[in-house]
């Protein structure tokens, strides 16, 4: 066996040894049931309780109050695109959506299906370099509800606040820094992200939706996307994800041995500046991100030369540090550093940075 690289895959993306070695070893026979997570019903107590406790955690974790519920979807993060505008533009049949970068954009394309919207924010002119201020969100006060996405993957920029829409709801897509930050669960009506960021395998998109947000879906809203179906039959009127949602229950068992979200909120901003310091003093690297906008999560950068910038993958493979080539989107280089990512990790490639400057300039 090859020894175990260090992963920096934008999603799926690498899951805490702990995890992946206690899954190994109830993957047989979890807990003297004689069979695997995989082959149970879920609708057999032995499910319940891993379900449960997968909830639980979750909400502890996260803080999520009583006003808010917490529902295991299927379908990704995409499908959430279509989710929040049938269950949620028909207070106005209107919503507004804050673009920067490639999965809010989709999301706004999406929801044009079934509502006017409007684009508070829109950074394609600019390449999406930064996020905006709040000062320059063009605001509809008569909106069904405001979209944003966290964390902006592809171009590696985060937001450092969050947006102030006045009673205009607030919807976040947080598939690639939930856990990695703490939230005030509160400012939402719904929160909602794909698990193979941070989390778990793909399979499993965790939504957080405040319970009075549901019931007033589209008429067209398909069964499977209507989050009132979801809440009343706690995620379970078909058969979820079983597999996927016993992962998620080991990553925050994980999680919480960790110091829980606060412990890794405290890791991450280090990690990414160890990242961040060595592109910044190089003379061969060039960062994507507007400085007050960098993501903690997706680190992007390039050389400007293609083929440095191909050397420069295929070198850092070859020592280890896989998965560094860039979306097609912006091409370079991005280095993905969520919850499982070791400080050591970010060490290597930081020290791999400085040598490869050293011996390109
Ligand atoms: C990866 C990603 C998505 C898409 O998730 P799927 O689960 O592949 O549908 C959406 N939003 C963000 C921010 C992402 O990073």
């Amino acid at each position: 066996m090859t020894e175990r690289v260090f992963n920096f895959a934008a999603g799926p993306s690498m899951l805490p040894e702990e995890v992946l070695q206690r899954a190994g070893s109830e993957i047989m026979n979890y807990q003297g049931t004689g069979m695997s997570v995989m082959e149970m019903s879920h609708r057999s107590p032995m499910f319940q309780k891993i379900f449960d406790h997968t909830k639980q955690q979750f909400i502890e974790l996260m803080h999520v109050p009583d006003t808010h519920e917490v529902l295991f979807m299927q379908g990704g993060g995409s499908t959430q695109f279509s989710c929040v505008p049938l269950n949620f533009i028909s207070a106005s049949g209107k919503a507004d959506y804050a673009v920067t970068g490639n999965f809010s954009g989709i999301a706004a394309k999406e929801a044009k299906k079934y509502g006017s919207i409007h684009l508070s924010y829109d950074g394609t002119q600019e390449g999406f370099t930064r996020i905006p201020s709040q000062k320059e969100l063009q605001l509809d006060p008569e909106a069904s509800y405001f979209h944003y996405c966290a964390n902006n993957t592809i171009y590696g920029t985060e937001w450092q606040y969050v947006p102030d829409t006045g009673n205009v709801p607030l919807v976040c897509d947080m598939s690639s820094d939930i856990t990695s930050r703490t939230v005030d669960i509160s400012r939402y009506a719904l929160i909602y992200a794909g698990a193979q960021k941070n989390m778990a395998p793909a399979g499993v998109t965790v939504v957080i939706i405040r319970k009075d947000m549901a019931g007033h879906p589209l008429p067209i809203t398909p069964l499977m996307m209507n989050y009132e179906t979801m809440i009343k039959k706690d995620s379970m009127y078909n058969t979820p994800p079983c597999w996927q949602i016993y992962m998620l229950g080991l990553t925050m068992d994980w999680l919480a041995e960790q110091g829980g979200v606060e412990g890794m909120e405290k890791k991450k901003h280090a990690k990414a500046q160890l990242l961040y310091d060595a592109l910044e003093n190089s003379t061969l690297f060039r960062l994507h991100a507007d400085r007050d906008s960098r993501s903690d999560m997706n680190v992007t950068f390039r050389t400007g030369s293609d083929e440095l910038d191909q050397k420069f993958v295929a070198e850092a493979a070859a020592q280890g540090l896989v998965s560094l080539k860039g979306h097609r989107l912006t091409g370079g280089m991005r280095a993905s550093i969520y919850n499982a990512m070791p400080m050591e990790g970010a060490e290597k490639l930081r020290e791999f940075i400085l040598q490869f400057d050293k011996e390109n300039r």
